[in-house]
């Protein structure tokens, strides 16, 4: 591969030009290898997010990224398909999606990350589960595929590494909030997961990555041409994220909320989207089952005892509670208006829910309960958030993120529509 000076590479972003694909192949190899050094790559990302990349660029740039790494082969017998969340508060879908769609026949590898930014990772969710394990081999991942149709593991360690380093590096350089970086992110590490479909739920506003819908329409359009040109069925969904989806925003918090799903109750939102993304991986999959029935039933729950067994979990063992709980009150009578998603983030987020350094440990017990959401009358003093920690000087921080986090009006406010658009 032709050889280029890293700060020759930053240098014709930063000023705007259109890098070359040798270029792209160089820098994201040579940043791989370790060629490139942390600082440069920060640069070049920084550049990136000011000046973007043109879509030749970002088809460059994802399939350097999958080539960083080996894909894997998933040989079962059920149809393959995979969902992916852009991130967001309170996202925890995955959790009963997975066994959902598998329990209606499809094998759903799902490899997932850890939290970025105000955004959980569904993988520090799981492992509040106790004796729960996010790391398998192939081999491990394929047996479970074939045995209980649904898997929800950690990346192997040759699974697009070259993302494994930026998606760190962004997180904290402040780059994460760019259509071309998040596309090459996402699609890199989806394609070389080897799932035949794969249906993307694009979140859009304050707790999303992308504030705007046409933003989030950019993404999605971005998303879906990089998936159909890699010969994988892709199509996404458009989805609100100005309010966290459901009451519960955390770790074991999260966890407990998807089990009441899978039990046929829950929160209506987190039943809406499951049911919606999980019609788009069926259809994928080319399987006619009708998902809000089978979610009804609780099948789905036992296949999801099934998923936790199999990796150590106890589904039935008590979830960590947290050490620490205050409650914010309501400040006045009236009806929730606003709960903005980008507060509860960042509140749960300091609270111990998520990560200031990459390697850092989270609190599993971490998190915020939502007692009322928008559209609920409530009354001055009624307990409008819980918040949850081990470490109590955690909790001035997170009052401070969670100062005009609720807003309340005399009139109650429309109804929220949560899907607001879909890509194919
Ligand atoms: N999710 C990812 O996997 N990568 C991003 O860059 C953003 C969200």
């Amino acid at each position: 591969m032709k050889a280029f000076a890293a700060v020759d590479v930053i240098r014709a972003k930063r000023d705007g030009a259109t890098l070359t694909d040798d270029q792209i192949r160089w820098v994201v190899d040579a940043y791989t290898r370790g060629d490139v050094a942390e600082e440069q790559m920060a640069a070049l990302a920084m550049a990136v997010f000011l000046r973007g990349l043109d879509a030749r660029e970002t088809a460059t740039w994802t399939g350097a990224m999958i080539d960083s790494g080996s894909r894997l082969s998933l040989p079962v017998e059920r149809p393959t398909v995979d969902k992916h969340s852009t991130g967001g508060v309170g996202d925890k879908i995955t959790l009963p999606l997975a066994p959902l769609v598998a329990t209606c026949g499809a094998a759903v590898p799902q490899l997932s990350g850890r939290g970025l930014g105000h955004t959980g990772g569904t993988l520090d969710k799981l492992e509040s589960i106790p004796g729960w394990r996010a790391e398998l081999s192939v081999d491990e991942i394929i047996a479970q595929l074939n045995s209980v149709g649904a898997v929800v593991c950690a990346a192997t360690a040759d699974l697009a590494p070259a993302d494994r380093k930026l998606y760190a590096l962004r997180d904290v350089t402040g780059t994460v909030e760019s259509v071309p970086l998040i596309a090459g992110s996402i699609m890199s590490k989806k394609i070389a997961e080897g799932s035949a479909g794969l249906v993307l739920d694009v979140k859009t506003g304050s707790g999303a990555f992308m504030k705007t819908r046409s933003d989030a329409e950019e993404l999605a359009r971005t998303l879906v041409d990089i998936g159909t040109a890699h010969g994988v069925a892709t199509t996404a969904l458009l989805t609100d994220m100005n309010t966290p989806l459901g009451a519960a925003v955390g770790n074991a918090v999260e966890v407990a909320e998807a089990v009441e799903v899978l039990q046929g109750c829950g929160p209506a939102d987190v039943v809406e989207l499951t049911v919606a993304l999980a019609r788009e991986m069926l259809a994928l999959a080319g399987i006619s089952a009708d998902p809000a029935a089978v979610l009804a039933s609780g099948e789905a729950f036992e296949t999801w005892c099934r998923m936790i067994a199999a990796q150590g979990g106890d589904p039935s063992a008590p979830l960590p509670r947290p050490a620490h709980v205050t409650v914010v009150e309501s400040p006045a009578d009236g009806y929730v208006s606003a709960l903005d998603a980008y507060a509860v983030g960042v509140a749960a987020w300091r609270l111990g829910a998520g990560r200031a350094r990459k390697e850092d440990p989270v609190q599993h017990a971490a998190g915020i309960r939502c007692l009322a959401k928008p559209g609920e009358r409530v009354t001055e003093g009624q307990p409008l958030l819980e918040l949850h920690t081990d470490t109590p000087d955690a909790i001035p921080a997170a009052l401070a993120a969670l100062t005009d986090a609720v807003q309340t009006t005399d009139t109650p406010p429309g109804p929220r529509t949560l899907i607001l658009g879909r890509v194919s």
